[in-house]
């Protein structure tokens, strides 16, 4: 079997970059380990998705959009950055920046849910799921696949979407950096007495981190990232005892804080591949750039990269050149490294900054960053046009 494009895996970024090449003269394969039910039908996995401005444009170009209900849409209107146990915070307002909003939050089962609706209808794309791609074979001349059928399917391109733990990245020989934080983050929802004005909080405390969402209603998504030794500590605390804490870290901002379902846990592990293409191979999402949570840019950036190399196709296919050529796909790697290492390094280094916690230079360091954000307006606008500004 020949396929033009095979895609490794249906997680928001595959399905996005399938979605990307419907209604192209390409026939696309995606192949997804999972089950059909869990992408037609995918659980509440505790993660709400900041969206900026230009993702929810993409997800509007491919048809996703629109088949999210504006009622589980939040928009965040202000956030604000704490440090310690200050009140002085860094704040973004989305009145400076002419929008009704400085991004969305959205949950990522309901984004999921949205790119795999009507996929059917999509005439040039089909899905085998309970799949697995086992090997990837890529030379100038052409690329394929053997799937856990026993199937080898030949292709023009192979993209890999299979996560930042990408199997198929290692296989095709593709190095990465990796940095383990040694941490992980536990991610649940909490409903509050008091409303949170569409506010969004990250609080760098001493030791972990708290980040308080807005969604609709009085319901807020909380992020705590902890070192990984405590893990079970704060997934196993009572729940009376969990809202008791949250509420105090909180300092009772919102007022009474309550637990509403499980708690989940996720490693902080950031990946960056060295090179994001090979013959006849690309790398998109997470397996190609995998970014610690904080500066919530993981699936915006996902989002990016796979609508790159989606019109590097395109633009090959109206040229009636090779849509896998070396030309082709360096272009996508050059476009989409520069518009990703700045933020992935700049993250890391915030990372790296309020984890600090014990040298005295480090604390003095992260109330000067919060100050100098808040005052040098050109810092303050470039971290908010990353999330307003649609153009790429
Ligand atoms: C707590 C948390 C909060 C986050 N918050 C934000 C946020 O606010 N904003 C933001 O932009 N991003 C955020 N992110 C990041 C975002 O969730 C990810 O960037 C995104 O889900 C990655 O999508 P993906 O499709 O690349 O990978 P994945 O979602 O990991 O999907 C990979 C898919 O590949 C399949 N697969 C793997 N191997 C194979 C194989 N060999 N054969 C077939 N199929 C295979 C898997 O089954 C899976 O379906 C957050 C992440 C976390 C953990």
């Amino acid at each position: 079997m020949k396929y033009d494009v095979v895609i490794i895996g249906a997680g928001p970024a595959g399905l996005s970059f399938a979605r990307s090449l419907a209604n192209t003269d390409l026939n696309v394969l995606i192949v997804e380990k999972s089950s059909k039910e869990s992408l037609a039908y995918p659980a509440f996995d505790g993660r709400d998705i900041a969206l900026t401005h230009l993702s929810v444009k993409l997800l509007n170009e491919i048809g996703a959009w629109p088949q999210i209900s504006s009622n589980a849409i939040s928009p965040i209107k202000e956030a604000r950055v704490l440090d310690g146990t200050s009140s002085y915070f860094l704040h973004f307002d989305h009145k400076r920046v002419c929008h009704d909003a400085l991004g969305y939050l959205v949950s990522n089962h309901l984004i999921r849910k949205a790119l795999y609706e009507n996929l059917d209808a999509l005439s040039n794309i089909e899905l085998s799921t309970d799949t697995s791609v086992m090997s990837v074979s890529n030379n100038n001349q052409g690329a394929s696949v053997v799937l856990s059928n026993g199937e080898t399917i030949d292709a023009t391109l192979v993209v890999a979407a299979d996560s930042r733990f990408s199997e198929t990245r290692r296989k095709v020989g593709l190095s990465a950096s990796m940095r383990d934080f040694g941490q992980v983050v536990i991610v649940c929802r909490m409903e509050h007495e008091k409303s949170h004005g569409n506010i969004a909080y990250e609080c760098f405390h001493y030791g972990r981190t708290l980040a308080v969402l807005p969604l609709t209603g009085n319901q807020s998504s909380i992020v705590i990232t902890a070192p990984t030794d405590r893990c079970n500590e704060i997934l196993n605390l009572s729940e009376e005892k969990f809202n008791n804490d949250i509420s105090h870290q909180f300092k009772h901002r919102l007022g009474k804080m309550k637990l509403i379902g499980e708690r989940f846990p996720y490693p902080l592990v950031a990946v960056y591949a060295d090179k994001f293409v090979s013959n006849r191979f690309a790398l998109i999402g997470d397996a190609a750039v995998g970014m610690h949570p904080v500066t919530a840019h993981g699936f915006n950036l996902g989002l990016k990269g796979q609508n790159t190399l989606a019109r590097e196709i395109k633009t090959a296919l109206k040229r009636g050149v090779d849509i896998a050529s070396p030309a082709v796909l360096e272009s996508y790697h050059s476009i989409h490294r520069r518009a990703s290492h700045p933020l992935y390094l700049a993250t890391n280094g915030i990372v790296r900054l309020y984890n600090n916690n014990e040298m005295l230079s480090a604390r003095l360091m992260r109330k000067t960053m919060l100050r100098l954000g808040n005052n040098i307006w050109p810092v303050k606008r470039a971290i908010m046009n990353q999330l307003t500004a649609i153009g790429h």
